[in-house]
């Protein structure tokens, strides 16, 4: 038997179910929602966890649609689930957890009687802590940005080259490979010998269908590879990029993009313009570097600094 909260599955069953955290403001319990998996054969255990930022919902658009394509009768091993992290940002359409305005994904390994986030990350790290390899669903929040799997540990962690394969498994294209922030999953989980990526699928807000396709073949890409089902994967050469280089607004106005997702940037290429309100043009900025055209705001409008877009450099074949 195999259990994730209230969720219980005997070989070859699965079942749905809640992983209690704690209470909401009303005093009500609240649980995220949780999948178990059990194969009828014996093997690995891959846990998946989608919603970690309350905004990112094409995750969820892949949970959705793995969950009920899994047999677990053709199944070796286990798939554990956590459909919603960011209990709280969801309900509300919030990247952060309102409650206590934090990034649930700079919380991790979490802390079970700290912060509201913090309580949350310890809870789904428990989970990823049972597991052999962990997928934790993201996008490029409310900003457009390709189809790409991020790899967090660092170039020196003993497990890069197993979080590399699992990015080249999950197979969207396009590794982004640089070392992330203190308190991510994708750099928690390493430390505990466990091969993480994060697959960032897609932005903007809503619902991606060509997303959340790569997502669903990403997960099956991993299933199949690994052994949990049969069949064998074609690994493609993946477009990584090891530098991030983000581009802020001279000026106050409207952005007008010159380069669109995918298109290869040359030092000196024009990648944005600022006009003001009535036309007129007041900034052109050019790339610094070499690299791919990664993601970009989504609204036009912009204050002096503010965010624009960002290219990925350093860009290699693996
Ligand atoms: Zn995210």
């Amino acid at each position: 038997m195999t259990t994730l909260g209230t969720a219980s599955a005997a070989p070859g069953e699965m079942d749905t179910g809640r992983l209690a955290v704690g209470e909401t403001r009303d005093g009500s319990q609240f649980g995220l929602p949780v999948a178990v998996v059990n194969g009828a054969d014996d093997g690995d255990t891959l846990y998946l966890q989608a919603v970690s930022d309350g905004d990112e919902l094409n995750g969820l658009g892949v949970v959705q649609r793995v969950v009920p394509q899994l047999d677990p009768k053709q199944l070796a091993g286990t798939v554990l689930v956590v459909g919603v992290v960011n209990y709280h940002g969801f309900q509300v359409a919030e990247h952060r957890n309102p409650i206590d305005d934090t990034k649930m994904n700079r919380t991790y390994p979490g802390n079970e009687s700290g912060t509201s986030s913090e309580r949350i990350a310890a809870a789904t790290f428990e989970v990823a802590s049972r597991a052999d390899l962990v997928l934790d669903l993201h996008q490029g929040s409310t900003s457009r940005m390709l189809n790409e799997a991020r790899v967090r540990c660092g170039p020196r962690h003993r497990l890069h080259d197993a979080c590399l394969e699992l990015a080249k498994v999950f197979g969207c294209g396009y590794v982004l490979d640089q070392k992330g922030p203190d308190g991510q999953l994708a750099r928690a989980a390493p430390d505990e010998g466990i091969p993480t990526i994060d697959p960032e699928l897609g932005g903007s807000v809503g619902w991606d269908e060509e997303s959340i396709r790569y997502g669903v073949e990403g997960v099956f890409n991993v299933l199949r590879h690994y052994g949990f089902l049969d069949g064998d994967v074609e690994l493609q050469p993946q477009t990584r990029a090891t530098g991030f280089d983000r581009y802020g607004a001279p000026s106050g106005g409207v952005v007008d993009f010159e380069k669109d997702l995918g298109d290869a940037v040359e030092p000196g290429d024009v990648l944005f313009e600022v006009t003001d309100v009535f036309g007129t043009l007041k900034a052109e900025v050019t790339a610094d570097q070499r690299g791919i055209f990664w993601r970009a705001r989504r609204l036009p409008q912009v204050a002096t600094g503010e965010y624009v877009c960002s290219v990925g450099t350093d860009v290699d074949e693996y």
